[in-house]
């Protein structure tokens, strides 16, 4: 690669990535990616419909591709289930990241810190481990789709993630949750069983209730994000 090349794509302006990307299947987007990064390509995986048929389309490409997920220790039983049978129907290890401990976390900042200061508390546990993870590799993939909330809406199909300084690749940024469900269903995908029961988002226990979007999440505060793709 050229100095000019290295230059314009730290800055993301690589156009042999993002060149045509709109126009690119989720299957192509993820080749790409793989092409391009792997192995210091990781997919991010927080156990929802997305991540069910992000896993299963990226081990088609390439079976050794790494998965990691965010452990906040406080996740649904379900996701936690959810999670082994991925490993389970996959074969594969998705690498854990995670902060400080919950009892750690607890004497430094006082009991049930989501109640009191939920960004402070998704820093510790969510915003801190993703960049620390994500300061190893080059690229990584998410289960971002536009029609998910307003905050997602311009989100690109292969763009330069500020904020880590690396390539982000969101391959699902124009399927709808219908497209979704028919992908799990038709390959008969392991997914979790909390959408069965009314949520659309899923997220950890003290901040998620039942709903049909992502309104279910952080409810009864102006709160979209945890602060992962802003
Ligand atoms: S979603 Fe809630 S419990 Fe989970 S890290 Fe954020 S504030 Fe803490």
């Amino acid at each position: 690669m050229s100095t000019v090349d290295a230059q314009h794509e730290q800055d993301g302006r690589d156009e042999t990535l993002t060149a045509d990307a709109e126009s690119l299947s989720a299957e192509q987007v993820i080749e790409r990616m793989v092409e391009r990064f792997h192995p210091r390509l990781l997919l991010a995986s927080s156990f929802q419909q997305e991540e069910s048929v992000l896993i299963d389309l990226l081990l088609k490409v390439e079976p050794r591709a790494r998965v990691f997920t965010l452990d906040t220790g406080v996740l649904f039983p379900e996701t936690y289930a959810t999670w082994k049978a991925m490993e389970e129907r996959w074969g594969i290890e998705i690498e854990p990241a995670s902060g400080i401990s919950l009892e750690q976390q607890a004497a430094q900042y006082g009991e049930a810190l989501w109640e009191r200061d939920p960004n402070r508390c998704c820093d510790i546990r969510k915003v801190t481990p993703l960049k620390e993870i994500l300061a190893g590799v080059d690229g990584w993939i998410v289960g971002i789709r536009r029609d998910q909330s307003p905050t997602r809406a311009n989100a690109p199909k292969i763009g330069w993630d500020d904020k880590h300084g690396i390539w982000k690749a969101a391959p699902l940024a124009d399927w709808s949750e219908k497209d979704v469900w028919r992908h799990i269903h038709a390959h008969e995908l392991p997914y979790n069983p909390l959408h069965d029961r009314g949520y659309a988002s899923i997220g950890c226990t003290h901040c998620t209730v039942p709903a049909a979007d992502r309104s279910g999440r952080w409810a009864g505060s102006d709160k979209l994000e945890c602060g992962l793709h802003g």
